[in-house]
């Protein structure tokens, strides 16, 4: 097992491009660190720098206290797993298994036996060793190839997208299957995906990348709780995070539905700013007639006229069309094409209990938990009540 240093990486490519720009990231002994970001962030490119697959333009890339800049792939004892898992589909399971070690030649026979059957335990695929890859599950196959992987003693998995061919049930099983082998055999992992909800759900922390930048690296609960900018706001949460023009005046914040009454701290950190951007989650409203008092008092309340309901049997969607003035309506359009998002700037989504009453083409009295505000700076996109305490 092994850790990986990545210090002020870049990457440029012939035309000067940086396709990875002073990206720093430690993964530590045992961790499953996940790069995720939209298509081009370059998270392909930085994995293919640790394997070895890509020359590092500068910076420092150390994988257990050994710089790797200049080493061959197979000089760092890595395992990449692809999207396809590179099986070969003459060869039997355990052959499959078995082929890094008889490549590398050094084992005997009997060495290379034990090593595939102790591998084919610990991944359950005992009573397949005799199939061929072409009559086993996604799931199976995707055990095989983290076995190959097991067997070299890899110090690290590095997988890049390796989901992204299946269905999504499928997809969902496997998840959950790379997330119990991995705690199993502990090993450090770094694992690429474009996909905000794997990344959530499989990371013990993740890198969030935008144009070869990193913007944030912290635990999804921190991700989600703490968006250090709107690009991570708007990235992390499905439905996405709402984004409404709003002015603070006090520990009032005015948005296009009224205005609520924000935990002072949150105002404070954003006085004087003129126009800017709040953040709140769809679950971070409900029908007002559904909250209780005590609850209520603890938030605020507004009418507004919401156009669609989607009921989906555990709760429902609200829609409330609005419209953004255009000092921050830019900024917004540009957000929604970057994240292949939703309508960002043109209606708010209201998770409803699923018992709500509210129905489509209604005045509806809306209930927000003002003390989940984010508020952004529109020019520079910093989340400006990040570090608040109040939650
Ligand atoms: P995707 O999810 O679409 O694979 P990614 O986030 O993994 O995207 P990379 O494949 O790392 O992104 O690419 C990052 C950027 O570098 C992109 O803008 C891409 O066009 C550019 N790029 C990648 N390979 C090369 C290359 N060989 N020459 C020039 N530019 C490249």
């Amino acid at each position: 097992m092994a850790t990986i240093e990545m210090t002020n990486i870049v990457k440029k490519y012939g035309d000067g491009f940086a396709a990875v720009n002073d990206v720093s990231i430690d993964v530590q002994d045992g961790e499953f660190m996940i790069l995720v970001g939209p298509s081009g962030c370059g998270k392909s490119t930085l994995l293919r720098m640790i394997v070895g697959l890509e020359d590092i333009t500068s910076g420092d890339m150390v994988i257990d206290g050994r710089k790797v800049n200049d080493l061959a792939p197979r000089e760092r004892n890595l395992a990449m797993v692809f999207q396809n898992y590179a099986l070969y589909p003459h060869l039997t399971v355990y052959e499959n298994i078995a082929f890094p070690l008889r490549l590398a030649g050094t084992l005997s026979s009997s060495e290379i036996d034990s090593k595939v059957r102790e591998a084919s335990s610990t991944l359950e695929l005992d009573e397949h060793l005799q199939r061929k890859p072409g009559n086993l599950s996604g799931g199976q196959r995707q055990r095989v190839a983290m076995g190959r992987a097991i067997v070299r003693n890899a110090d690290a998995f590095l997988f890049d997208e390796p989901l992204s061919n299946l269905d999504a049930k499928l997809r969902g099983q496997m998840r959950t299957e790379i997330a119990r082998l991995q705690r199993r055999l502990g090993i450090t992992t770094v694992y690429v995906t474009h996909d905000q909800t794997e990344a959530m759900t499989l990371g013990d922390r993740v890198a969030v990348l935008r144009r070869g930048v990193l913007q944030q690296l912290a635990t999804p609960r921190e991700l989600y709780t703490r968006p250090v900018n709107l690009f991570v706001a708007g990235f992390i949460g499905s439905p996405p995070m709402n984004f409404l023009p709003a002015t603070v005046s006090g520990d009032q914040v005015e948005l296009p539905f009224g205005t609520i009454t924000v935990p002072a701290e949150k105002a404070r950190a954003a006085e004087g700013r003129g126009l800017l951007i709040a953040g709140i989650r769809p679950e971070h409203f409900e029908d007002a007639q559904v909250v209780d008092e005590e609850t209520r008092r603890r938030g605020s309340t507004f009418s507004a006229h919401v156009d669609v309901v989607e009921w989906l049997g555990h709760e429902a969607y609200a829609y409330i069309p609005f419209e953004a003035p255009p000092e921050v309506a830019e900024q917004l359009d540009q957000l929604e094409r970057e994240l292949d998002g939703e309508a960002m700037r043109t209606q708010l989504v209201v998770s409803l209990d699923a018992n709500s009453g509210i129905s489509k083409g209604e005045d509806a009295e809306i209930w927000v938990d003002s003390r989940e505000i984010h508020l952004f700076d529109p020019g520079t996109g910093e989340n400006l009540t990040a570090g608040t305490t109040t939650a």
